[in-house]
């Protein structure tokens, strides 16, 4: 069975038809990524799976439980953790204090700094500036906190939008680096990249996604060597 099943979605913002039929499944296990170029939906996507948008039409399933009009606060309870595009940390709060918030799901102190330890584990860095406030950090720093923040809730998927946007090559390995080691270690990812050589090099298998709907879908290595892609794509 599928882990996450997207079956004809369709979202909409107003009048703007935004995904038009999108199905889409993640198996426990893999990095999956979708790949397309800006406004295909890729964001949507995301938003419509936890529910910060809402699909209009279709039905998404995680684990076999329809979680198609579950609450967003629900839905990220059940083990989907989603790491928004643009680093949305909170800038006045400490890099200590983003990790609290990202364990909305307890009050318990010692669970929450167990699961602090185990984000330094990934992100060492962070440690180093413990104290320092958000806003203040690189851009690369910031999106390891967000990643990290995503990752104090245990997900049983992550979804990341965009992880190596903006950042310089090297950082990029890296996020990837991690990326791979949180799949190895048994998490299962869902990859929304602009940055396809990378996104695919990266994972399993990979959609290509076009203003609204999925127009390939295959292992990644095949849709890397894909001349439709390549020229789309990976230019
Ligand atoms: P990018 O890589 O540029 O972030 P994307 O593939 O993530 O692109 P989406 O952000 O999902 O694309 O946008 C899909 C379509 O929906 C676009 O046409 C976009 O303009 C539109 N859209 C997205 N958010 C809204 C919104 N809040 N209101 C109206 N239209 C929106």
């Amino acid at each position: 069975m599928a882990m996450l099943e997207l079956q004809n979605v369709h979202t909409y913002y107003g009048g703007i038809h935004a995904l038009k039929g999108l199905s889409i499944q993640v198996n426990p296990g893999e990095v999956v990524t979708l790949i397309g170029s800006n406004g295909a939906g890729k964001s949507t996507t995301l938003k419509t799976i936890c529910g910060q948008t809402r699909a209009r039409e279709g039905k998404i399933f995680f684990e076999g439980k329809d979680i198609t009009q579950m609450r967003t606060h629900d839905i990220a309870l059940l083990g989907i953790a989603h790491v928004p595009e643009g680093r949305r940390i909170f800038p006045k709060l400490t890099v200590h204090e983003n990790l609290e918030m990202g364990a909305f799901f307890t009050k318990d102190k010692q669970v929450i700094e167990e699961g602090i330890e185990r984000a330094f584990q990934y992100f060492p860095r962070l440690k180093e500036r413990i104290s320092q406030k958000g806003g203040t950090m690189s851009g690369g720093e910031q999106q390891m906190l967000a990643i990290a923040r995503g990752l104090m809730m245990k997900p049983k998927i992550l979804m990341l939008d965009e992880p190596s946007m903006g950042l310089a090559p090297i950082l990029v390995e890296q996020i990837f680096e991690i990326i791979t080691e949180l799949n190895r270690e048994g998490t299962t990812i869902l990859l929304v990249e602009q940055n396809a050589n990378q996104a695919l090099s990266a994972a399993h298998r990979g959609y290509v996604i076009q203003t609204g709907e999925i127009i390939l879908k295959d292992d990644a290595k095949t849709l890397l060597a894909n001349p439709q892609v390549r020229e789309a794509y990976l230019a």
